[in-house]
């Protein structure tokens, strides 16, 4: 079935406030379109700069109506959006990705029983119902525990070396349904955001490989530094992923590469934090994408058109209540600061990133340190 697209200047809605809701209002904004947000907080960053910003709970019965009627077509930045609020909307209006995607992305559990069913390669794991799930002995062990549900950037997970912490964690977690994963020795980790229109065409943007600081993204570097078969195979294992998913949207992958081997980590039903060097390194970015994918446009290149390396911002870098010291970022001339417009900066908040591009990746790659240090990222 070919639907029409919607063009602009139609209103599109958004369900999420954060930074990448906002990077979707500019996107929006930018190939002519109108956005409502909505978020129950009053400061957030989409909000502020939405055409409307409905300041309400997700399931806010009134708000969602307002959408519905106002809205031609709904989509997410947050997967914790309740799954409900998107079938409510769905009997309504056109809302990409579907609630049932959602729901499997934002449940640790569903989401690896997915995993396992579409055939994709997955860590040794258990699901943790009540304390008698807690493995006693075998190679488990050391392993990760997390909550199936509302974790993110690390939150939510712990590592335990034996059955008597994962207790303990679990106690902790307050012996909510969490999953236990082997601690898997990481050769690198890499990423795939990729598009998927309403016919099932995708666009996999180029392969990010990403490293962590205290459980958060902190750099991504693209093209990444991992042999090509791996990296092909990394777009094809999301692109299988996609379509058993019958996704349509943007759709961030994570992936752990062990001994040459590809695991896949976990989804993201949206743009991904890996994903913002698409900004400004690739024809179309990620949020175009989830702007056409979502109005039914055809999807656009998602070549990369300059070597990039990204690198989160994170509210640490407010020394003693200071701003970071951003004339010394500017001092590059390759590098493009996004500052989300986060009124208070607190430990472990992302309250930005910036991307340094060129045509050699070594060169990029210094560049980028040398900022991070100037601006006292990574620092605690
Ligand atoms: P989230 O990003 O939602 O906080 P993840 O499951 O992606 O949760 O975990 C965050 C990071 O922790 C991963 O990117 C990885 O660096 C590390 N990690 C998580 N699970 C494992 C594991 N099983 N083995 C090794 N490292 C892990
Ligand atoms: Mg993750």
């Amino acid at each position: 079935m070919t639907t029409q697209p919607i063009l602009p200047p139609a209103m599109l809605g958004m369900l999420g406030g954060g930074q990448l809701g906002r990077f979707f209002v500019i996107a929006a904004h930018e190939m002519g379109y109108k956005v409502t947000v909505l978020d129950p907080d009053q400061n957030s960053p989409a909000g502020k700069i939405a055409d409307v910003h409905l300041c309400a709970a997700y399931d806010d019965a009134e708000a969602l109506q307002a959408i519905a009627k106002t809205c031609q077509a709904v989509t997410t930045e947050f997967e914790n959006v309740p799954a409900e609020t998107l079938s409510t909307l769905a009997q309504s209006t056109v809302v990409h990705p579907s609630a049932d995607a959602v729901a499997i992305a934002q449940n640790r559990v569903k989401e690896k029983a997915f995993f396992a069913s579409a055939g994709l390669p997955i860590g040794p794991v258990v699901t943790i119902d009540s304390a008698t799930d807690l493995p006693e002995s075998g190679d488990l062990y050391p392993a990760v525990l997390k909550v199936a549900r509302f974790g993110y950037d690390g939150k939510g997970q712990a590592r335990v070396a034996n059955q008597a912490e994962a207790l303990e964690a679990f106690k902790g977690f307050k012996e909510e349904v969490c999953v236990l994963e082997k601690m898997l020795p990481l050769d690198l980790e890499v990423s795939v955001v990729l598009a998927r229109d309403q016919q099932g065409n995708i666009t996999p943007f180029p392969v990010g490989e990403n490293s962590h600081l205290n459980g958060i993204l902190d750099i991504t570097v693209v093209p990444a530094r991992a042999p090509e078969a791996i990296q092909q195979e990394a777009q094809a294992l999301a692109t299988k992923l996609a379509n058993a998913l019958d996704y349509v949207g943007v759709l961030g992958v994570e992936f752990f590469v062990v001994d040459g081997q590809l695991y896949v980590n976990e989804i993201a039903p949206r743009p991904h934090n890996s994903g913002h060097y698409t900004i400004d390194a690739c024809v179309n970015d990620q949020y175009e994408q989830q702007v056409r994918a979502l109005t039914g446009l055809p999807l656009g290149d998602a070549s990369l058109h300059s070597n990039a390396v990204m690198v989160n911002i994170l509210g640490d870098s407010w020394k003693e209540g200071n701003e970071p010291p951003w004339a010394d970022g500017f001092a590059y001339g390759n590098l493009k600061l996004h500052l989300y417009g986060k009124a208070a900066a607190r430990k472990g908040r992302k309250m930005g990133h910036f991307t340094v591009t060129g045509a050699e990746l070594d060169a990029v790659y210094a560049v980028a340190m040398q900022a991070r240090k100037a601006l006292h990222i990574g620092e605690s």
